[in-house]
């Protein structure tokens, strides 16, 4: 056995299988910081909409945490992630149809108001916006 390997034994002797695992996921997260953050941007905008329009408080409803969970996951799958502009001027919009109804209601009324809820969020969503949406082929898409 090489010296790394006898020290990396000495170091971690008999780690539990499943928290190596979690230690390689946590090491391995390549999600982009501005990813990160479009995806606390819709957090917010969806929190103030569900409170405003379904009355909620400390948890989203049924309908918008599915679409909370199908925004989150459009990103993920974004082709552009950090060099994406903003969705609301993606040329390729990727949501299907009644999600992109959706998410233009969302966007409409929380939009406005996340100047005063979350204005570091809402200034950097404005910054975002100034990058050039690209064009893709639609088979680019999954
Ligand atoms: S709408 Fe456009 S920018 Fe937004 S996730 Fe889909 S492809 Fe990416
Ligand atoms: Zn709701």
């Amino acid at each position: 056995m090489c010296v790394h390997g006898i020290l990396s034994q000495s170091l971690f002797p008999r780690l539990p299988f499943s928290f190596l695992k979690i230690k390689r996921e946590l090491t391995m997260s390549t999600e982009h910081p501005r990813i990160k953050r479009e995806k606390k941007t819709l957090e917010a905008m969806v929190n103030i909409y569900c409170r405003a329009k379904h009355e909620t408080h400390s948890e989203l409803c049924p309908e918008c945490t599915e679409f909370l969970a199908y925004a989150k996951m459009r990103l993920d799958k974004c082709p552009f992630q950090e060099k994406k502009s903003t969705c609301g001027k993606c040329l390729v919009h990727c949501y299907k149809p009644d999600m992109k109804e959706r998410v233009k209601r969302v966007m409409r009324y929380s939009g406005p108001r996340m100047l005063l809820h979350h204005p570091g969020l809402a200034l950097h969503h404005a910054w975002d916006g100034r990058i050039k949406p690209k064009k893709l082929a639609k088979k680019n898409l999954s």
